[in-house]
């Protein structure tokens, strides 16, 4: 029976907290990893990002001790480029955003940012820096306005509006009884998967970190949209720095590298043209989905 109450109580706590005056999104997110596995120096000092350049060494980690994730993974990324990140399922590559966010801490290797070890800063000042459009983006029970204003509470209604326009969301809010006012989540309006994500994009795009991350952020919206999203995404990338995964190659084809992950190891790394003239795994995964021509289908590692 203990079993089974201490985590009803623990998710009451989440929920009162994320009723309570909750800053931002993140926040929520490091509530919900149960153990805290990480935890500030004493008396840290708070990450100072200047250009956001982003440095994964020799990192090797397992969620549990008999089972390395990532064995050895390492990668840069300059400032403001735009970097994807593809491979199979279970590959490793939401393991390497949960990382770079500290949920976390690697047993090997290192991570910086702008030249600063991230288990040497403040985990706040980190988690502000970075700004993610999960997989799964979670509704609170409140109006669309407020549901994007999580990114930044201090917004103003136009900052909010811009960002919904930005998500490509305003077309449906406008259809909407109340607009922005209009309540959502589980005892308000049901939006669809695609709905959802773009309420996290908007959220993430009002909140301007130096460093975004899109994690399959756009998996479930039509390719239409998707490819629209994508545009309006390019804009933004050129000023951040951006690592974005993605099951459908054809949204990663301009991303200044792609890193091909495999069973937690970076087994190739270039531009899309570079790779298709390796002629390995990248080359394999493009042409498989070329003939496939269907848009939702994952990427399949042989
Ligand atoms: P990808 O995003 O490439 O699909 P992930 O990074 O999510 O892959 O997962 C890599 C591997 O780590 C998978 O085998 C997955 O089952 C495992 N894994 C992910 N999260 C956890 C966790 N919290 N605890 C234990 N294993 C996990
Ligand atoms: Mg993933």
């Amino acid at each position: 029976m203990m079993q089974i109450f201490i985590p009803l109580n623990f998710l009451g706590f989440v929920y009162r907290e994320m009723k309570g005056a909750l800053a931002n999104i993140e926040k929520m997110f490091s509530l919900l990893v149960v153990k805290p596995a990480v935890a500030d120096q004493s008396e840290a000092p708070k990450l100072q990002v200047s250009e956001g350049r982003i440095e994964f060494e020799q990192v090797r980690f397992g969620y549990k001790d008999n089972r390395e994730i990532l064995c050895g993974v390492s990668f840069s990324v300059l400032p403001c480029q735009k970097v994807a990140i593809v491979g199979a399922s279970g590959a490793g590559k939401s393991t390497l955003f949960k990382l770079l966010f500290r949920f976390y801490d690697a047993q090997e290797g290192s991570i910086r940012i702008d030249g600063q070890d991230i288990r040497t800063v403040t985990q706040e000042s980190l988690r502000r820096a970075i700004g993610v459009v999960p997989q799964d983006a979670v509704l609170f029970n409140q109006s669309i306005k407020e549901n994007v204003r999580y990114g930044r509470v201090d917004a103003t209604d136009e900052d909010v509006m811009a960002a919904i326009q930005h998500a490509h969301l305003s077309n449906f809010v406008e259809q909407l009884p109340q607009g922005m006012d209009t309540l959502v989540g589980e005892r308000g309006l049901k939006l669809s998967g695609g709905e959802k994500q773009r309420v996290a994009i908007a959220r993430a795009l009002l909140k301007k970190p130096p460093i975004m991350i899109f994690d399959e952020a756009t998996s479930s919206l039509d390719s239409r949209s998707e490819r629209s999203i994508v545009a309006s995404l390019q804009e933004i990338a050129r000023e951040q720095t951006t690592l974005v995964i993605a099951h459908r190659l054809s949204t990663v084809v301009d991303a200044d590298t792609i890193l091909v992950m495999d069973q937690g190891k970076v087994v190739e790394q270039g531009s899309h043209s570079q790779l298709l003239e390796q002629e390995g795994h990248y080359a394999m995964l493009w042409q498989m989905q070329q003939q496939e021509r269907t848009d939702d289908v994952e990427v399949a590692m042989p």
